[in-house]
């Protein structure tokens, strides 16, 4: 059993079921151009519906700000939705009031209908008790299936959980499964792998890992930053030597909870930030003062690599140099086919996602091998800092 109540604790038949999903998917002249969002939470959509349900889909779609904006209307979402779906979805021109509780009241066991934008309605984004309750008023159970939206208590997305009988999706499900394995319930030992550009954007989450992973690996530019730290020169590099404070206060607490830190011990060094720059490999204590580390050098690769061999479980957040430009992608490449590879023998769980990480991993061709690769962003990072998320929080089994 998992720590949440699912849609294997709901009978659905019959009930008018709130399903809130995040469609939030990029769109042209009206038209849906990336249908992966709608693709995640088909199979709950169709769930629902064969097993008699009165799916009522919600979503916010934009950031319309609490006024009805036309251009960020769900209405052609709907359109895609019912194409990818092969079924009728209905549409309600609002998500309260007459027209949604017209539609609502019109659909049969097993039928399907969207309703417009919540966030036409400012109610939404304030978690306002009316508008939770006029939202509750067009459903007997609330089924949450965004996990990347649950870092957010709006109405839709936490408010309503409080005030019907309240279950995860299956998408939800799934990341809330992956996310235990990762980080709340991992097989020991844990290697997590942080890079990206700044320190800045990740301390709250390297603190946390510090104190829950056996191993970090850090790389990317914010791997200048400790090296700057701990008194290496790192020449042109971009480094945020101000935050050299902070990184030294994370070596520190890394060293009291045991956990170790794998910084790079060499780099692939160019003069210019460009594709196909003349670089070469440097020791990282003869970083030249006017090269910019680019990438983590070959020994460092080998190193990582001998992290994810000793790892029961890997959790990976950011790309370990400019991998947007070759070859200054080698070690991102490198480290996650080879993660990619031990997963695929089942010698390892691996879990990633937040902002560049997806982009990186499908470059190196190494995400369909691995255990679980969120598209989630800010909710996804929010984990990794150890912060519950109010609208998975309200999803726990309390008994
Ligand atoms: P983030 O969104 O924080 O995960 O950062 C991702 C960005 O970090 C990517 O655009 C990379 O090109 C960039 N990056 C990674 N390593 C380096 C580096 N050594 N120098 C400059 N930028 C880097």
């Amino acid at each position: 059993m998992t720590d949440f109540r699912t849609l294997d604790d709901v009978d659905v038949k019959g009930k008018r079921v709130l399903l809130r999903v995040d469609l939030n998917v990029p769109t042209e002249n009206g038209r849906v151009t990336d249908a992966t969002r709608i693709e995640r939470v088909a199979d709950t959509i169709r769930e629902i519906a064969d097993k008699g349900g009165r799916v009522v889909i919600l979503a916010h779609f934009g950031r319309p700000k609490g006024k009805r904006v036309e251009s960020e209307s769900l209405a052609p979402v709907a359109e895609a939705t019912a194409a990818i779906l092969g079924r009728k979805v209905a549409f309600a021109s609002d998500c309260v009031g007459p027209a949604a509780k017209a539609a609502v009241d019109a659909l049969a066991d097993g039928g399907i209908v969207m309703l417009e934008n919540t966030r036409f309605h400012a109610g939404e984004e304030k978690n306002e008790a009316d508008f939770v309750k006029a939202l509750a008023e067009n459903g007997d159970v609330f089924v949450n299936d965004a996990f990347s939206a649950a870092h957010r208590a709006h109405a839709s997305t936490e408010g309503l959980a409080h005030v019907l009988p309240a279950y995860a999706g299956r998408a939800m499900q799934a990341e809330l499964d992956a996310l235990t394995k990762g980080l709340e319930k991992p097989a020991r030992p844990v290697c997590a792998i942080v890079g990206g550009a700044k320190v800045s954007t990740k301390i709250d989450l390297l603190e946390n890992l510090v104190s829950r992973v056996d191993s970090l690996v850090i790389g990317g530019g914010m791997a200048n930053t400790f090296l700057h730290a701990i008194d290496i020169d790192v020449g042109k590099s971009l480094a945020e030597r101000d935050l050299a404070g902070v990184a030294q206060r994370i070596l520190d607490k890394a060293k009291k909870t045991g956990c170790a830190i794998i910084l790079p011990v060499d780099a692939s060094v160019a003069k210019e930030f460009k594709a196909g720059a003349e670089n070469h490999e440097y020791g990282i204590d003869a970083i030249p003062s006017d090269g910019m580390i680019l990438d983590i050098g070959s020994l460092s690769i080998n190193r990582v690599k001998s992290a994810i061999t000793d790892a029961k479980t890997v959790v990976w957040n950011g790309p370990l140099g400019a991998f947007e430009i070759s070859p200054f992608d080698k070690g991102t490449v490198e480290a996650a086919r080879f993660a990619a590879k031990r997963t695929k023998a089942g010698q390892l769980v691996s879990v990633a996602g937040g902002g560049d990480t997806v982009a990186a991993l499908n470059h190196a061709g190494a995400a369909d091998d691995f255990t679980y690769i969120s598209t989630a962003g800010g909710a996804f990072l929010e984990w990794l800092e150890g912060k519950s998320l109010p609208g998975v929080e309200a999803l726990r089994r309390k008994d």
